[in-house]
């Protein structure tokens, strides 16, 4: 592994990288009125990629304005629908079209493998957009049956402005999610990426206005939680805050929105159970449960982090998966025989290293990595199997946000639904077997948003997505996105 990238960088993203990074604001790029900046790192080689402005209270308060402009001038909320849904159109088609750009920008400042920034994440961003630009033309309202000498009908409306806050392990995906359905209902947004990883997003800003966007209905805001996060948050002007990232800071998030009762979804950290039975084809399982755990170096929302075995292939299926994830080839991102690439920032690496000791001080063993991964610079750590886990134990029952997988035993189906659903999260869960009605009976036991069986970690735009307990509450994704950015209006009309 070496720590410089071997590959080279398309002249195109080496030339953004250079370009100054400031914040757009009623279609404009402009510094933060501190004149702050923050630096964005290179998490493979730790070096500085770009000084960012940094956005907070004030920037909040101007994009604030920004954005209530747009949005009460009409000029995207009134627009005729078959005309907003091209804007939209066109975003998917210039994400595709500056896919390759796009894909090593991610890479370069998250430091996922190459190889799934390119098929997963910018693919996944584009057809989002496009999903919800097939929805703009199909929100409807509904005529009521109310009293003879009434016409009752509902109407529904954008939310308003919007504030979008996003956090860092899919940067540009994440962007989309928020994004996409909040235009398509017709709202202004006021987004904030993660300060781990701006580029993406300030690239989708341009993009935007290539696309012919009015000014003021997407504004970007690079910045800190603490800063522009909370000032999002907490302004008054804003009428609805969606957020993804820790559960802790959903919680903030919650207080801060109080104040002028700002509409709230959260999608939130999880913990998900993946859930191996005797019968399952166990060759894909161990597959399906490596990539449920170690996709994107384990710093997915809904990970499988929780693997549970049933007793009697317990010791055959660690040893498989610990096999597999001892082969995953870790190294430079941009390579595209990396398999897997630093964690995000220093802070994770030592928030996962930290867990490492912690699960082995609790008893459990390390079957396959346990250590840090790099040889040089970067916040690499190996791909992590820990055996005779229980799942009382912290490594079992915390969000470590890396590539660490605990190993569980159950007895039965029973215990397997119990242990799965004692946790604290509810965002995703997984079941392997051939029987088609253990398959359907357990997904109805399991707590969680989506189940999954015989895969892990699909998502498509046209099914919802969140969760239960404390992974948050609403749904992104599908149909059920459109409910998150609009109010329902009803109209009575004497005849
Ligand atoms: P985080 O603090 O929850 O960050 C998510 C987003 O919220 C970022 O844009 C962050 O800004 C912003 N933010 C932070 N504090 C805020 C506040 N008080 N008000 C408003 N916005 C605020 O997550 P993290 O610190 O990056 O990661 C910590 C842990 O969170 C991870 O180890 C993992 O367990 C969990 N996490 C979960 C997800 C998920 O998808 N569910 C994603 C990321 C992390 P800045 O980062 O710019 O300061
Ligand atoms: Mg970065």
């Amino acid at each position: 592994m070496s720590a410089a990238p071997a590959v080279t960088i398309n002249p195109r993203v080496s030339e953004f990288v250079k370009s100054p990074k400031l914040l757009l604001i009623g279609g404009k790029w402009m510094p933060a009125k501190s004149g702050r900046t923050f630096e964005t790192i290179n998490p493979a080689t730790e070096e500085v990629l770009a000084n960012v402005a940094e956005a907070d209270a004030a920037d909040v308060d101007e994009a604030v304005k920004a954005a209530r402009r747009a949005f009460e001038e009409g000029k995207w909320s009134a627009m005729r629908p078959a005309d907003r849904a091209r804007f939209l159109f066109k975003i998917a088609e210039l994400i595709e079209a500056n896919a390759a750009e796009l894909a090593q920008l991610e890479t370069l400042d998250n430091g996922k493998a190459i190889n799934e920034s390119k098929n997963i994440d910018i693919p996944m961003a584009a057809e989002t957009f496009r999903y919800y630009a097939g929805w703009v033309t199909k929100i409807y309202g509904e005529t009521n049956p109310s009293s003879p000498d009434m016409f009752s009908y509902t109407l529904r409306e954008p939310v308003g402005v919007c504030g979008q806050i996003i956090p860092w392990n899919f940067p540009l995906l994440m962007a989309s999610w928020k994004l996409a359905p909040a235009l398509a209902c017709g709202n202004v947004s006021i987004l904030k990426p993660a300060e781990q990883t701006p580029l993406t997003a300030l690239r989708l800003g341009e993009l935007m206005l290539e696309a012919g966007l009015p000014e003021g209905v997407v504004n970007i805001l690079p910045g800190f939680g603490p800063g522009a996060g909370s000032a999002i948050a907490a302004h008054p002007g804003i009428d609805k805050v969606a957020f993804t990232g820790s559960t802790e800071v959903g919680r903030e998030i919650m207080k801060a929105a109080s104040g002028n009762l700002k509409r709230v979804s959260l999608e939130l950290g999880g913990k998900s159970p993946n859930i191996i039975f005797p019968d399952a084809d166990m060759k894909s399982a161990a597959f399906g449960a490596l990539m449920g755990v170690f996709l994107n170096q384990g710093q997915v929302c809904c990970a499988g982090t929780r693997v549970f075995v049933q007793q009697e292939k317990y010791d055959q299926f660690t040893d498989q998966l610990s096999q597999l994830a001892q082969n995953m080839k870790i190294g430079d991102p941009l390579d595209t025989s990396t398999r897997v690439g630093p964690l995000v920032s220093k802070e994770q690496f030592d928030r996962v290293t930290s867990y490492l000791d912690i699960g082995r001080k609790e008893g459990a063993k390390v079957k396959t990595g346990g250590e840090a991964g790099g040889q040089g610079k970067g916040y690499f750590v190996k791909p992590t199997v820990f055996a005779d886990v229980n799942n009382s134990m912290r490594i079992a029952r915390e969000e470590i946000f890396g590539p660490v997988a605990a190993t569980i035993a159950f007895k039965d189906e029973n215990d397997a639904v119990f242990q799965g659903n004692d946790t604290t999260y509810g965002l995703a869960a997984a079941v392997w077997t051939r029987d088609i009605s253990r398959a359907h009976a357990v997904a109805r036991k399991l707590k969680a948003g989506t189940v999954w069986v015989n895969c892990y970690g699909m998502l498509d735009p046209i099914s919802p997505f969140g969760g239960y307990k404390q992974s948050g509450f609403g749904r992104e994704l599908g149909k059920y996105a459109i409910e998150l950015y609009t109010e329902i209006k009803s109209v009575f009309v004497k005849l």
